[in-house]
């Protein structure tokens, strides 16, 4: 697929830096407002607040975990520069919709595909909807490739405004590099499915001590130093091996699915909704469960992988740290409510006939 080429431009140190850029480039700063959908994570209000902007968030339906187009006239104002539209787990987001008021208000759209590289709506590929979209390569994103970002540019003059401040980035301190270069080691070297539960536990344990590069840097009033960095070079080659090989990521995702979708069929368990007109390409697979808790612990008990994000409308943050980042609990019902009912299947090629199996029995006898 050499659309996949294009993935390779602008490459960062991470999907958040990425999107940091494509909104500097897009003009926005301070006063104003960017909209992102509540059900994401940490990473989008960073870089939104990184750039001097508030994010608002707008809520999401609740069988696609995508951007609810009836939420946004709400929550679109005189101040709102950009629009940011999550194609969550994979799932396009309502495109027809979305672009058409957009277009109305004369919003820019940025598209987040850190977990769609592959879907189309309409017969489109995602991420060619807007002016620019985003990528992450890190573990959980359809190619692993360390850590990392890109941003795809489909506007000309804002892709000569990116290619600007690109040339002026730094690469990462050499440290830095080798720390998180030995953490893929271990995560390539320990992880699979059967696995999960402990090399979670360890990952945390390892983050929490400070060995480990963390997934969310603490909110502070400075610019972080990451959003003037690129991606390590050695990701870099790690990232156009896995571009290379992607369309047999494409093709496994598809039929773990299909295995998913006919095999789980307990009606305690609620699956997605595939929209019209859409091809989707999971990035993991999302279950809706009646009791999270105890299915997770459960889970852990049997070694069956599942994710339990987004926990929390802007993942992890809880509490006074949502407010932080601008979310007044109550605001996004929908995603609120799915957070406590939301677990996902992993689809990637390491994921074998008998994690499937596993993972299919494990929910139909719940
Ligand atoms: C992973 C992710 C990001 C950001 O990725 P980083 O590379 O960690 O900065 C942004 N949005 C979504 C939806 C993601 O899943």
């Amino acid at each position: 697929m050499s659309v996949h080429r294009v993935i390779t431009d602008f490459l960062f140190f991470r999907g958040r830096v990425a999107l940091y850029h494509i909104l500097r480039a897009l003009g926005v700063g301070r006063g104003d407002e960017v909209v992102t959908q509540a059900f994401t994570c940490v990473a989008v209000p960073e870089a939104i607040m990184a750039a001097g902007a508030v994010p608002v968030y707008c809520d999401v339906e609740k069988d696609t975990f995508t951007l609810d187009p009836a939420a946004l006239d709400d929550v679109i104002s005189s101040r709102t520069k950009a629009l940011i539209v999550q194609h969550t787990f994979g799932i396009p987001a309502d495109m027809a919709k979305v672009v058409r008021i957009a277009r109305e208000k004369g919003i820019p759209i940025v598209e987040d595909c850190c977990h769609a590289l592959f879907s189309t709506y309409g017969g489109e590929r995602v991420g060619t909807f807007g002016v620019a979209a985003f990528y992450s390569f890190e573990w959980g994103k359809p190619i692993v490739a360390g850590i990392g970002g890109a941003a795809v540019l489909n506007d000309e003059s804002l892709r000569s405004r990116v290619e600007e401040v690109y040339s002026r980035l730094d690469e990462p301190p050499l440290l830095r590099s080798l720390k998180v270069r030995l953490q893929y080691i271990g995560f390539k070297l320990f992880y699979k499915p059967s696995l999960y539960w402990r090399v979670k536990a360890l990952f945390h344990f390892l983050g929490r001590v400070g060995v480990l590069e963390g997934n969310y840097n603490p909110m502070g009033e400075e610019v972080p130093k990451d959003f003037g960095l690129k991606m390590i070079p050695s990701f870099r080659r790690l990232l156009s091996r896995g571009v290379a090989s992607a369309d047999r990521l494409r093709v496994h995702s598809m039929e773990v699915v299909e295995h998913y979708s006919r095999g789980i069929s307990s009606a305690r368990v609620r699956h997605p909704r595939v929209p019209d007109n859409c091809e989707v390409v999971y990035s993991r697979y999302p279950l809706l469960v009646e009791d999270k808790p105890s299915v997770v612990e459960r889970a852990r008990r049997e070694g069956v992988e599942v994710a339990e994000w987004y926990a929390t409308p802007v993942h992890p943050l809880r509490g006074a740290d949502l407010e932080k980042v601008h979310y007044r609990p109550g605001s996004c019902p929908n995603a609120e409510d799915v957070c406590g009912r939301v677990l996902s299947l992993p689809v990637h090629t390491g994921v074998g006939d008998g994690d499937v199996c596993k993972a299919i029995s494990f929910f139909n006898e719940l």
